[in-house]
């Protein structure tokens, strides 16, 4: 089956095209009419039978809302001449599109109808810059490929599990009740993704798996994983919270918002998103957003480089070190993504500030660790450190052709 993997944003849409193979026989035809599921499975469950193999091609279209490409649907006629083109007279069979707020209701990938259209854009005002444009995507394909199957796999989906004391904040219930103020964590793709692959490297079964995964990109975040789900997570009502990211400040006192309001007059709601999201964490500190950037400068004596990087280090060691204890004692520490798969000085970083935890790398395997899945750690490491690679466009491919098989089956 080939899988359109789409990530439409309001000015761009990525796409990827896979080759998903089945485990047993390709089942014949798919009809529109199937129910749409939503059940709490992890990815690794939900696509289990399912291989995906090659990238057959990718690429970004961009400018959308401009003269040169007016809107969504115009953008999606331009793949659909571009992919006639370079996929030699094969045609895509489904399209499987990563879609950054479930909410409330979405724990797992759903094949989409027009009610699931309409609930994504009701979670706007939780993603206003992603669900409209996702919307639009997913309206758009339906009218480029009219029937073709579209599957949502959802960035907040793997995070549903979060206990209630986990995902609560010590608010009014009326802000939770009346605005959805609460935590709801997001990279959940890539969580899942890396747990699974974490679980087949050490052979302990999933449901017995406790861990700390650390998704180190320019947006980063750790969660808690507690016998094989989310536990806890560190990104909250949007990826804002948290760790020290490229240019997202993460945590800070609510009171430093209110105090900057009252300060100045003339700062909006609006300047302040943007200072917090785009202006703070290592380019805040240091001028740099790109870790390779920062590092290089920090070798070369650069005090606020070196600064930014101690902060980003301590921040992820203290929430390493809170989640061993939510988890009630991890087996493995797993690092990946941008910075988490090829920064060793920045996993060294962090890993010599957890001795407490029994933790300890072998330099040379953190200097160049081997293959998808790697240990990093010495044999005597009390916990296993990994890095994996992640792939969350394999993943939402796999999930997509998984669910349009299972419908065709039932
Ligand atoms: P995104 O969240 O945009 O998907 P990525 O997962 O690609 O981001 O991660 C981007 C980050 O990874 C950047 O800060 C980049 O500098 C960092 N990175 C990539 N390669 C290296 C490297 N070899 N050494 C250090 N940092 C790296």
């Amino acid at each position: 089956m080939l899988v359109l993997v789409v990530n439409c944003g309001s000015s761009s849409i990525k796409y990827q095209v896979r080759e998903v193979a089945p485990a047993g026989e390709e089942p014949e035809a798919y009809t529109s009419s199937m129910p749409a599921i939503n059940e709490n499975v992890n990815l690794a469950r939900a696509t289990a039978g399912v291989e995906s193999g090659e990238v057959i091609t990718q690429g970004l279209i961009e400018n959308i809302g401009t003269s040169e490409v007016q809107n969504h649907t115009q953008a999606l006629e331009i793949l659909a001449r571009r992919l006639e083109e370079e996929l030699g007279g094969r045609t895509i069979d489904a399209a499987g599109h990563r879609v950054v707020h479930g909410g409330e209701r979405f724990s797992a990938p759903v094949l989409v109808n027009n009610e699931i259209i309409r609930a994504i854009e009701r979670l706007a005002p939780l993603a206003p810059l992603h669900n409209p444009a996702h919307a639009l995507g997913l309206r758009a394909i339906q009218k480029t490929w009219p029937g073709m199957p579209q599957v949502c796999v959802f960035d907040t989906a793997f995070h549903r599990t979060m206990p209630e004391k986990a995902w609560r904040y010590a608010i009014p219930d009326d802000w939770y009740e009346m605005h959805g103020m609460r935590r709801y964590g997001f990279h959940g793709t890539s969580h899942d993704y890396v747990t699974g692959k974490a679980c087949e490297f050490l052979g302990i079964p999933r449901e017995q798996f406790n861990a700390v995964v650390a998704h180190l990109g320019n947006g980063a975040s750790a969660t808690a994983i507690r016998q094989g789900r989310s536990y806890d997570t560190s990104m909250g009502y949007t990826p804002l919270a948290g760790l020290v990211m490229g240019t997202r400040s993460g945590d800070l006192d609510p009171s430093v918002v209110t105090a900057m309001l009252e300060r100045n007059p003339g700062m909006s709601a609006n300047d302040l998103n943007r200072v917090l999201n785009n202006e703070s964490g290592l380019r805040g500190i240091c001028g740099d957003s790109d870790m390779r950037a920062v590092e290089q400068r920090a070798e070369n004596g650069h005090e606020r480089a070196q600064r930014a990087l101690e902060m980003a280090a301590y921040r992820l060691a203290k929430y390493i070190g809170g989640y061993h204890v939510a988890v009630g004692g991890a087996q493995a520490l797993i690092f990946t993504a941008g910075i988490g798969e090829h920064s060793p000085m920045f996993r060294a970083m962090v890993c010599d500030q957890l001795g407490a935890l029994g933790i300890d790398l072998d330099p040379a395997l953190n200097e160049h660790p081997q293959g998808d899945v790697a240990r990093i750690s010495s044999e005597n490491s009390a916990i296993e450190v990994l890095v994996v690679s992640t792939d969350e466009e394999r993943a939402i491919a796999e999930a997509t052709a998984a669910l349009v098989w299972e419908r065709v089956k039932n």
